[in-house]
């Protein structure tokens, strides 16, 4: 392996110890801690384990956190109930709804009743629209540690290309909206796109959210490039009866190229939790109107 390992693991518990510090600094000004509301419709395994642990790692950094675990038979104006209950409670100054929610709801309409200010998913219609337009907004919690990794390595987006495998309203498309707005070329494949590989070779950055693992091969990388591998995907283990964690990117072959990339596991994962209390943090600062300073850069990577 000649890239350099983008530690994601040690970067998100840096991100997490800066949360917990600014929580306690401002918790005496506010009179109250920031609360964390997630709500968790059905049983979903693998949502059950996303809730646990937001609701475990936002306590660990001074937050309330309020978990609401509704049947999966719930009716949607059940939940929308309580997400309007949510939106006026003072106690509570961000809110989470975890998807995949059960068939017969409608995702978008449930979304789009957070309160935009209380939206810390950065999902709310609003908030897609003003990353959209290069404005000030709440930003989905696993591209923003995507760019947070990817600043430490590029200092300047300007003149850099970078290449988007995955269209998903959740972490390509805001990805790419993130990038451009940081003046970037940006390129956006998907699974309709013909020509990935030779798209990849051009890019100086590449991010892959495809949820197909091993798709990435060593030879479409860019000599130096600096790739985030979005990627997780739950495959057989040598060991018969057990499982692992994959990535997108076929990650032995690519660290020889890359000079940068993230692990799976313990790279953009758990970054995923930290900017969910990075986003709560600042949506509890713009309701009391404290200042939001940036936790954007790791000084210690700088
Ligand atoms: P999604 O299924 O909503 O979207 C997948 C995207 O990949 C689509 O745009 C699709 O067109 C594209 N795609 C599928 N097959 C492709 C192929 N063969 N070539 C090129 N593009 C292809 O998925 P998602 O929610 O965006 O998640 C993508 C992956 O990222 C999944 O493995 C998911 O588990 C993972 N993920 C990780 C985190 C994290 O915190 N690390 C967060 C969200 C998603």
């Amino acid at each position: 392996m000649s890239a350099t390992l983008i530690d994601g693991k040690a970067y998100a518990a840096r991100l997490r110890a800066r949360v917990a510090d600014r929580v306690a600094q401002l918790v005496p000004q506010a009179g109250q801690a920031p609360g964390l509301a997630v709500v968790l419709v059905g049983h979903d395994p693998a949502s059950e384990v996303y809730v646990r642990s937001k609701g475990k790692q936002a306590v660990e950094a001074g937050m309330k956190s309020f978990e609401h675990r509704l049947p999966a038979t719930t009716p949607e104006h059940e939940l929308l109930d309580l997400i309007a209950r949510l939106n006026a409670d003072t106690q509570v100054h961000g809110i989470l709804v975890q998807l995949p929610l059960p068939d017969h709801l409608d995702a978008r309409a449930v979304i789009n009743a957070i309160a935009p200010h209380k939206d810390v998913d950065g999902f709310h219609i609003s908030n897609v629209g003003m990353v959209g337009t290069g404005q000030d907004a709440i930003v989905p919690c696993t591209p923003l540690g995507c760019m947070m990794m990817l600043r430490d390595y590029h200092s300047d987006f300007r003149g850099k290309t970078a290449l988007v495998i995955g269209h998903s309203n959740v972490v390509g498309k805001p990805m790419a909206r993130l990038l451009l707005n940081a003046d970037c070329t940006v390129m956006v494949a998907h699974k309709h796109s013909t020509n990935i590989p030779e798209l990849a070779r051009m890019a100086d950055i590449l991010v892959v959210a495809a949820g197909v693992p091993g798709l990435v091969k060593g030879d479409w990388i860019k000599p130096g490039a600096t790739v985030i591998d979005v990627g997780i995907n739950r495959v057989d283990a040598d060991t018969p009866g057990k499982t692992r964690l994959v990535g997108d990117v076929d990650f032995d072959a690519a660290a020889k190229v890359a000079g940068a990339i993230t692990p799976v596991p313990g790279g953009v994962g758990p970054m995923t939790i930290a900017c969910l209390l990075a986003n709560t943090l600042s949506a509890y600062c713009h309701q009391h109107g404290l200042e939001d300073a940036p936790l954007l850069h790791d000084e210690q990577d700088s």
